[in-house]
């Protein structure tokens, strides 16, 4: 009953047009999405529904693509599926961090009307999310995080047939991308071939502490006169905890972050490529995002959840279904 209820509020008629144009995530995650497979981009609904992978990168600021204008090739991968995609230019995150991002991602709501703000705030019941959308309307859910802030607990399983946080932080480091990648895949063999998928993947390897490994990264450490020789895995601590911040140290954390960019570029391009041998890449809706950036004291702090201004704030959001989409609107 709550099902058919919540289903009848999300069919929206909106068309393709208004849906392109809106780039604000408090306009409707949720209904963008959906509608897209609804109307099947012509009007119509369409007979074969298309599977949908849903990205969400924790921390990635849009300026750190090369895709959105930055000169140091992160992504590879990113930039290929966008390319025959559309890319929003300019997307507002909900929030400057994830949990209160994640609700109005995932409902469609300002944070205003979901309320979801502190660290034991729950998603409440009454808004449909992403996951109740396609659940309702046949398409098996499968939700795979990392993150703490999103587990079952709090109420972001809503919807998902299969829902998991893996075991978050490790040896110093995000579980990675690639066993995110292994964990949704396994969840994939459990779809049957003739049912539609919803696959949200939320990787970390973004997200401090920066532990990017080789080949991702590699430099040698630091030497700061007067200081002697710094370890990155001190570094990133010195200069966002400690305020330390001699010449080419913020230089050399922003390419530790970057290292983190590489990885997950690596790992979407693995999933997309697994997805692919499985069969199930053939009519798909891929989606690319961030809850929130990364601040490196541009004004005054680091990481994130302190202010809002744009390294915080502005996000990527691509969408690519090749056939159905053109590029670069
Ligand atoms: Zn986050």
């Amino acid at each position: 009953m709550r099902h058919t209820e919540r289903n009848q509020k999300s069919a929206r008629g909106l068309t393709r047009r208004e849906l392109l144009k809106c780039g604000l995530y408090g306009a409707s995650a949720a209904y963008l999405l959906g509608n897209l497979w609804i109307n099947g981009g012509t009007g119509k609904r369409r007979k074969e529904k298309p599977d949908v992978v849903f990205i969400l990168v924790d921390t990635l600021r849009a300026d750190h693509l090369p895709s959105y204008g930055y000169k140091i090739n992160t992504a590879p991968n990113i930039q290929r599926l966008a390319e025959g995609a559309v890319l929003f230019e300019r997307v507002i995150s909900p929030s400057s961090w994830t949990k209160t991002s994640m609700a109005s991602i995932l409902t469609s709501q300002n944070p205003s009307r979901h309320g979801v703000r502190g660290v034991k705030d729950m998603l409440p019941e009454q808004f449909t999310t992403m996951a109740e959308v396609f659940a309702n309307n046949g398409y098996h859910t499968i939700g795979i995080n990392s993150n703490p802030w999103l587990k079952s607990k709090f109420g972001f399983d809503v919807g998902f047939k299969s829902y998991e946080t893996l075991l978050f932080l490790k040896d110093g480091g995000w579980t990675d991308a690639l066993e995110v990648n292994a964990a949704a895949v396994a969840a994939l063999t459990q779809c049957p071939q003739e049912k539609p998928f919803f696959l949200y993947v939320h990787y970390m390897d973004v997200h401090d502490p920066y532990r990017p490994k080789s080949p991702f990264y590699s430099a040698s450490p630091l030497t700061i006169p007067g200081h002697g020789v710094i370890p990155d895995i001190e570094l990133e601590r010195l200069y966002c905890d400690k305020g330390f911040d001699a010449p080419g140290v913020r230089d050399r954390v922003m390419e530790l972050y970057n290292g983190g960019i590489r990885t997950v570029d690596a790992g979407i391009g693995q999933l997309l490529k697994e997805m692919k041998r499985m069969g199930r890449l053939e009519n798909t809706i891929s989606v690319i995002t961030s809850d929130h950036g990364e601040a490196f004291r541009e004004h005054g702090t680091t990481k994130h959840g302190k202010n809002l201004y744009p390294e915080v704030y502005e996000v990527p959001l691509i969408f690519s279904w090749p056939g159905h989409l053109p590029s670069g609107v």
